[in-house]
């Protein structure tokens, strides 16, 4: 069903990384810059992300011996440095994630130049070393994102939704590397519920939620894919819903034949099966929309006014 699937190494059948992004209250200070100072309750939930969450993150994998991605704003990192420090000790990647976790579709050409400098550097800041991947914040990816980041010597992407395995996008700057995932891998959908973040669905259990994710697993595995969750702390890392994801990761070793690594692993692999010829990519163009669809005002007004002749 996958027509071109990677060569994975060692005969792996599917490759797996739980990205975890820590937003901590960086939501809160996009969204309501004002009153986020008074804002204790959301606070409180956000910040169990880094500093209960967290340690019991970094038990499991170090449990089972397996390394894996964080993606963090750079106001995060600043904010909680012996979180993403220890996140760099235990071996794994942390990539940025926006500053304050702002849209870059909805910013100006030179605002999201800077916003994305100053990203990649407070991370580098406290990591020490240069962000391999970027995560654009509720994958806010914007027309412009893919030629900034090439232009930052950023390795790959991780924002976008176009493929079950890695693909190009094609730029005028050469090609960026994408990882995809999608919102059937998030957690947000399963587990987010805060009226004061404008967000409230309907709570379910771990194992329900799971049973959604261990599909796309079994479906990955079968066919050679890419299993990419995109998680937060202070949802995933919870206390129920970290020890079940404690066993499921159990599961899937037991199952065997996959590939737990990095995002920035996974992409230097991808690119070694291309130079080497033994993998070839699909790749996407343009990414762009046309700003407007010709003609679509008018058939818009034409129908209104047909509308009200009724
Ligand atoms: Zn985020």
């Amino acid at each position: 069903m996958i027509r071109n699937p990677v060569p994975w190494p060692n005969g792996a059948k599917c490759a797996a990384c739980f990205t975890l992004d820590m937003d901590a209250e960086s939501l809160i200070y996009l969204a309501h810059p004002q009153q986020a100072h008074s804002m204790v309750s959301a606070a409180s939930m956000l910040r169990y992300g880094p500093d209960v969450a967290l340690p019991r993150i970094l038990d499991t994998y170090r449990h089972y011996g397996i390394r894996q991605t964080f993606f963090v704003p750079g106001w995060c990192a600043e904010r909680y440095p012996y979180a993403v420090e220890a996140m760099v000790r235990e071996g794994h990647e942390v990539s940025a994630h926006g500053y304050l976790h702002e849209h870059p579709n909805e910013q100006s050409d030179a605002d999201e130049r800077y916003w994305l400098l100053r990203s990649l550097t407070a991370v580098r800041s406290v990591t020490g070393l240069p962000s391999a991947g970027w995560r654009a914040p509720l994958y806010r990816f914007s027309h412009r994102s893919a030629e900034l980041l090439l232009d930052a010597g950023v390795a790959y992407d991780a924002s976008l939704m176009g493929d079950d395995i890695a693909y190009l996008i094609d730029t005028p700057r050469g090609p960026l590397l994408e990882l995809p995932s999608h919102w059937g891998m998030d957690d947000w959908p399963p587990f987010m519920h805060s009226s004061e973040l404008d967000f409230e669905m309907p709570i379910q259990s771990a194992a329900r939620a799971w049973e959604a994710w261990w599909e796309e697993f079994e479906a990955m595995w079968e066919f050679g894919g890419l299993w990419v969750p995109v998680w937060h702390p202070f949802l995933s890392g919870r206390l129920a819903r970290w020890r079940h994801t404690h066993r499921m990761i159990g599961k899937m070793l037991d199952q065997g034949q996959v590939w737990f690594a990095p995002m920035r692993d996974i992409a230097a692999h991808v690119r070694r099966c291309i130079e080497n010829g033994t993998w070839a990519p699909r790749t996407e163009q343009p990414l762009t929309l046309p700003r407007a669809v010709a003609g679509r005002e008018t058939a818009t007004a034409t129908r209104h006014s047909e509308d009200s002749r009724q």
